[in-house]
């Protein structure tokens, strides 16, 4: 079984959702179709909350009647008559009757989770009428998440399989939404369709899962950058991993965990041409080759100079423990027998953490930064590849490099108006292309 994830903007619009209809029923095998919210609703939705949060009910219900208006018009030229009209009228009432009555967070959840449901149920209504028999598995029956928080892959597993033994020409469920180990409604966070595919993929051990958006797979740098980029066909997944963390949004981070440990193949593929071969993320590394550049804006850099630091031990442990007092991820890391550079790209407590890190040396912080992240296979033995990156960095100040941190990538940071010239020059040295 293939597992087809398509996003909010492969079915932002009744013609956009005819073309996905098109497609995932000439696929055959009996697909598996996880959808996102049409593009913008989730967003709507957390405007909706936010407005009860802040108790202003009147502001709630008007970002509803823009979500029931956006949904009923699609409906209508979707289906060409207001068969539709029923269930969107039901879900915009059952939230309008939350705006009554606001408590918090569980009833957030709820509203947040109704993207998905009209938009899922939108599209079976369009593909029966197709005359295609579609079956829309709903996923707070299956999707659910352990007491940690974290995906609950056997209940997922032995919940979904049943459901899957009916006979049908494709099955349709909701990315994103979930119950948590209290059975409450949840999601898996912003993004998280593709993590639901997956999910899914790796629970019914999929012949493949497909993510499907309106761009034309992975470049080998940001194509709004550099003028000539080549399509990457092929990546594995921990190359996938670094590029999806480093500003590649073609695929979410989470997604990769599930397919990789299940061994399933994840395919990028192009709504615009479907038959285009799109990118393929397997267990497979290509040695000897590098594959893409990816950069990452707004960091801030921070060192820590210290004598003290020379010889002792326990000295990075210190330094490490102010950012996680202060729940502040780091991302880059280089040290000196007396100094220590790290950058971060959550400066709410940066005035904070730079006061704790005084006590123990000097410390400068650098504003405005980028990070940019080439991955291949860059295992210690390859030779050359490292004077391949910092050749091209001859004439563009570089202010931290880092490499050996895993066998596929090498970092640097550079100022976030040289990020264009260092994507340019990469670009030149690494692919011959600029
Ligand atoms: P969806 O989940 O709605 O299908 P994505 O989350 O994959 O879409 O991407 C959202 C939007 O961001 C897309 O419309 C696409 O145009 C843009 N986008 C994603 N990744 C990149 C990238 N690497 N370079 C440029 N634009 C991108
Ligand atoms: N609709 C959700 C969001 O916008 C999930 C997704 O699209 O992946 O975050
Ligand atoms: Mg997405």
């Amino acid at each position: 079984m293939k597992i087809m994830k398509f996003g909010g903007t492969s079915i932002g619009s009744a013609a956009r959702i005819k073309s996905v209809a098109q497609l995932v029923s000439e696929t055959e095998g009996c697909p598996l179709v996880v959808l996102s919210a049409m593009s913008g609703v989730t967003n709507m939705l957390t405007e909706v909350a936010g407005y009860l949060y802040n108790r202003n009910p009147d502001g709630a219900r008007e970002t509803l009647r823009r979500i029931e208006n956006r949904h009923l018009e699609t409906a209508r030229e979707l289906l060409g008559d207001e068969r539709g009209h029923g269930f969107i009228k039901d879900i915009i009432a059952s939230m309008l009757a939350l705006t009554r009555e606001f408590t918090g967070p569980l009833q957030e959840k709820i509203i947040l989770s109704q993207g998905e449901l009209l938009s899922s149920k939108l599209m079976e209504l369009y593909l029966q009428q197709q005359g295609i028999h579609a079956v829309l598995l709903p996923a707070l029956e299956f999707m659910r998440l352990d007491a940690q928080g974290e995906p609950d892959l056997p209940y997922i597993k032995s919940h979904l399989k049943p459901l899957t033994g009916e006979k049908a020409d494709l099955f349709i469920t909701q990315g994103y939404i979930c119950r948590n180990a209290r059975g409450e409604v949840d999601n898996l966070q912003r993004g998280g369709s593709d993590y639901t595919a997956s999910l899914i993929g790796a629970a019914l051990d999929a012949e493949e899962i497909q993510i499907w958006t309106d761009i034309d797979g992975m470049h080998n740098s940001d194509p709004r950058v550099v003028e000539h980029t080549s399509a990457v066909r092929h990546l594995s997944f921990d190359e996938a991993a670094e590029l999806a963390y480093f500003g590649a949004k073609i695929l979410h981070p989470t997604c990769i965990q599930p397919a990789k440990l299940a061994n399933i193949p994840v395919r990028l593929l192009n709504t615009m041409e479907p038959s285009a071969p799109g990118t393929l993320i397997d267990n497979q590394t290509e040695r000897g080759t590098i594959k893409a550049v990816a950069a990452k804006d707004n960091i801030t850099a921070i060192k820590i100079k210290s004598s003290r630091m020379l010889l002792a031990h326990g000295f990075l442990r210190k330094v490490f423990e102010i950012f996680e007092s202060y729940r502040t991820p780091i991302d880059m890391i280089c040290t000196s027998e007396v100094g220590v550079s790290v950058t971060i790209d959550d400066t709410r407590f940066l005035s904070e953490i730079v006061h704790d890190l005084k006590k123990y040396g000097t410390v400068s912080v650098d504003l405005d930064m980028c990070i940019v992240c080439v991955v291949g296979d860059m295992d210690w033995e390859n030779l050359g590849f490292e004077t391949l990156v910092l050749t091209a960095m001859q004439d563009i100040p570089v202010r931290m490099v880092s490499y050996g941190g895993s066998n596929f990538n090498i970092s640097l940071l550079v100022r976030e108006e040289d990020k264009a010239a260092t994507l340019k020059a990469l670009s030149r040295n690494l692919f011959r292309e600029c």
